[in-house]
């Protein structure tokens, strides 16, 4: 039984503890050198039919963090081929395709804290809200309160100790590349909060990591809802590019990047609202959802 804890302990915690980024090199034909690199690796994992997971990882200290973890076994053995300590589980939201895999991985790897920000998540320990922070390591996590999608739903805001380094976002349900979620426990005034005022007031060079792979299909509604928009054509032909090679689309466009081809976050722009047949930003963004919810392309 013992060994069995043990062994159920090294899963969770390191199995390579020297880390490159700190060490030091005592020979004396050159003059000794510390790289510290503090830097963070996000390793995407596909889950389910579209989702995503997605391992944080503090290079520096090897602390790491998994978002959204319905399929446990395939987090452990990313935890175990990475050589890092997991320590945290953030939750984005409680429908089962995010949170349906807590309980089961806090059961496998004991003393986990599980981060959220809605009392129906499985296995919760720590509920966070508006301007919530915490550590993963040396980095730095900001909780942002957006909800909509569902009425508990949090974005993190992760930044590193090196503030040259491009920030990352987790996004859930929320923001999509190209889109949105759809509004089942909120509004239209809400999901512009969410979209424009909150995320949209991040650094512009905040790297997105969303819930699901919905890109190609959203920007076909952007096509649709934009047609003349350049920057959506060739974001709808890259991404068209990247998953005929099975490639994900998350990760590589920013906050900046959405403003550009993201009609949801785009409420604020006349061509949009005139499509509305509204001056309101919240009445268009509440006009687009209805239209993208029974859009086929
Ligand atoms: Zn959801």
């Amino acid at each position: 039984m013992l060994r069995a804890l043990l062994r159920r302990k090294k899963v969770c915690q390191s199995f390579a503890a020297t880390s490159a980024a700190t060490k030091v090199l005592a020979a004396f034909h050159s003059t000794t050198l510390t790289i510290d690199l503090q830097t963070m690796k996000i390793k995407i994992l596909s889950a389910l039919e579209d989702n995503y997971m997605y391992l944080i990882i503090d290079e520096k200290t090897k602390a790491a963090a998994i978002v959204d973890p319905v399929n446990p076994d395939k987090v452990l053995s990313a935890v175990k081929d990475e050589g890092v300590n997991l320590s945290k589980i953030l939750t984005t939201h409680h429908h089962y395709d995010h949170a349906g895999g807590n309980k089961d991985l806090a059961q496998k790897c004991k003393g986990l804290a599980v981060y959220g920000g809605d009392d129906r998540i499985d296995a919760l320990t720590d509920k966070v809200t508006e301007g919530s922070q915490f550590k993963i390591g040396s980095l730095s996590v900001k909780c942002l309160f957006t909800p909509c999608h569902t009425r508990g739903h949090i974005c993190y805001f992760v930044q590193p100790e090196d503030t040259n380094k491009d920030p990352v976002v987790f996004t859930g349900d929320t923001l999509f590349i190209g889109g949105c979620g759809r509004f089942f426990e909120g509004t239209p005034v809400q999901m512009y909060n969410a979209l424009v005022k909150s995320l949209g007031s991040l650094p512009h060079n905040t790297k997105v990591y969303c819930g699901h792979e919905y890109t190609v299909n959203n920007l076909k509604y952007a096509r649709h809802a934009e047609p003349d928009n350049v920057d959506v054509v060739e974001k709808l032909k890259w991404a068209q590019e990247q998953r005929s090679k099975g490639l994900p689309t998350v990760g590589l466009s920013t906050i900046g990047d959405e403003f550009k081809f993201n009609p949801f976050m785009r409420v604020e722009e006349k061509t949009l609202q005139l499509k509305a047949k509204t001056q309101s930003p919240v009445e268009t963004m509440g006009h687009l959802r209805a239209e993208k919810d029974v859009f086929r392309s």
